[in-house]
């Protein structure tokens, strides 16, 4: 992906860098893939190309760190050509691949088979999440040592949980010695038994199975006190409840190594959208009440939420068409989640633009210890360049992702990244810029 670096000199654009502290009208000189200066009247060096950024926002380059890219197993819903081109059309210059894939990377031949995958076909960054267990199954611990030689950044069984305590705590336990975090997907399957959506009062009125917050709640809690006793961190992927923000702030407040992120859906939506939307609002977390929409919020502004990721979970047309009770959980997000979360959060004044840009920058690379993340000099030169007052529709038949499972299509939004920028080369650039 580094086959012709160049000189790249953004100029008059606000710069966002929270990591550095930075908020202010700056140039910014990318050499040879990496961050040379920020500074003001910076002059462009022989052969470099300047781009005029005049009221726009200049920001490290946003990471979604969940991401299911499908390749390998599911070519039929993404790959990682179509994946990475959605991720660059959204703004994001790094995600990290989640790994219920088939196979799925259980084992060190598995993750070297995507990295290798992703430095051919990849316009962004792809990180490997390694599995937890064999197989995904929850039975056996996965060689997690080898997965971490091997690149993986993190672990996670994701889709599913690793419900076995004594599983999890020697996961932990290794993954506390290997400096990386675990990353699980938090569900007791023996409470959310065949449930398709929230349990409440909708799901009772469609006549399907809920899934009650407790099978969160309660695994959230398990593991933060296997947190307590075992030392490793914990990184949560998506919460969804109430309760849930509240276990995190106590563990935070203790000084526990836990983190966790949220997913735009789950502060925009609530279950009355799965009335509206049938299977396009059908996820794993459902869509809640209105006082988790709010905790969801809340949550963000404290700093009890670090991250905002995706979970772009594409699935094919047919696929969604059954059931609520059949079809798959999930919907995309890559090309919709910048400009959700700025109509959701910035314009409404419960977060500011440098606050919102850390949550999908310098947090989620601190985390899973990742390069970028921060525009300092010697940085890697991934950039996302934002137009937060831009309107626009969602249209998912242009979107570049294979799939187009989305309850947001026709929606009005304000924001949005114009330009994408990964080791110093221009992955997108929206067609409309001047
Ligand atoms: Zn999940």
């Amino acid at each position: 992906m580094n086959e012709q670096l160049t000189s790249l000199l953004l100029t008059g654009g606000r710069v966002i860098d929270p990591a550095n502290a930075v908020d202010r009208v700056a140039d910014v000189l990318l050499v040879d893939g990496r961050v040379q200066q920020v500074g003001t009247d910076l002059v462009a060096p022989a052969d470099c190309e300047t781009l005029h950024l005049e009221g726009l926002v200049v920001t490290p380059g946003f990471i979604d760190s969940h991401v299911h890219l499908r390749e390998p197993g599911f070519e039929q819903k993404e790959t990682i050509v179509t994946g990475t081109a959605a991720a660059a059309a959204g703004g994001f210059t790094a995600i990290a691949a989640m790994p219920n894939t088939n196979p799925p990377p259980d084992a060190a031949e598995h993750v070297v088979d995507v990295l290798r995958r992703a430095a051919r076909d990849a316009c962004v960054r792809v990180y490997v999440i390694g599995c937890i267990t064999e197989g995904r199954r929850g039975q056996r611990l996965a060689p997690l040592e080898e997965l971490a030689a091997a690149g993986a950044i993190a672990f996670s069984d994701d889709g599913d949980p690793v419900e076995d305590e004594g599983l999890m705590r020697r996961a932990l336990e290794i993954s506390c010695r290997l400096g990386r975090p675990l990353f699980p997907h938090e569900e007791f399957r023996r409470i959310t038994d065949g449930g398709c959506m929230h349990d409440g009062e909708v799901a009772r009125r469609l006549g399907v199975r809920g899934m009650p917050p407790a099978a969160e709640d309660e695994m959230i809690a398990r593991d933060i006190e296997l947190v307590r006793q075992t030392g490793g961190a914990l990184h949560i992927a998506h919460i969804s409840t109430a309760g849930t923000v509240d276990l995190v702030r106590a563990a935070k407040a203790e000084g526990l190594p836990v983190t966790c992120e949220v997913l735009p859906h789950h502060f925009l939506m609530t279950d009355a959208d799965v009335e509206r939307h049938g299977t396009a609002a059908k996820m794993a977390p459902p869509l809640r009440t209105s006082v988790d929409v709010e905790a969801m919020k809340a949550g963000l502004a404290d700093g009890t939420i670090d991250t905002i990721a995706t979970d772009h979970a594409p699935h094919t047309a047919q696929e969604k068409a059954q059931s609520l009770a059949a079809a798959p959980f999930g919907i995309v997000g890559l090309e919709t989640a910048v400009g959700l979360s700025i109509t959701a959060l910035v314009e409404t004044g419960r977060l500011d633009l440098p606050t919102l840009v850390e949550k999908w920058t310098s947090a989620p690379a601190r985390i899973l210890g990742l390069p970028g993340g921060r525009l300092g000099p010697g940085d890697v030169a991934d950039v996302t360049i934002l137009d937060p007052k831009r309107r626009w529709m969602v249209e998912p038949a242009k979107f570049h992702s294979k799939s187009a499972n989305t309850p947001f299509g026709g929606t009005e939004l304000t924001g949005r990244a114009v330009i994408t920028i990964v080791g110093g080369r221009l992955v997108y650039r929206d067609e409309d810029l001047g």
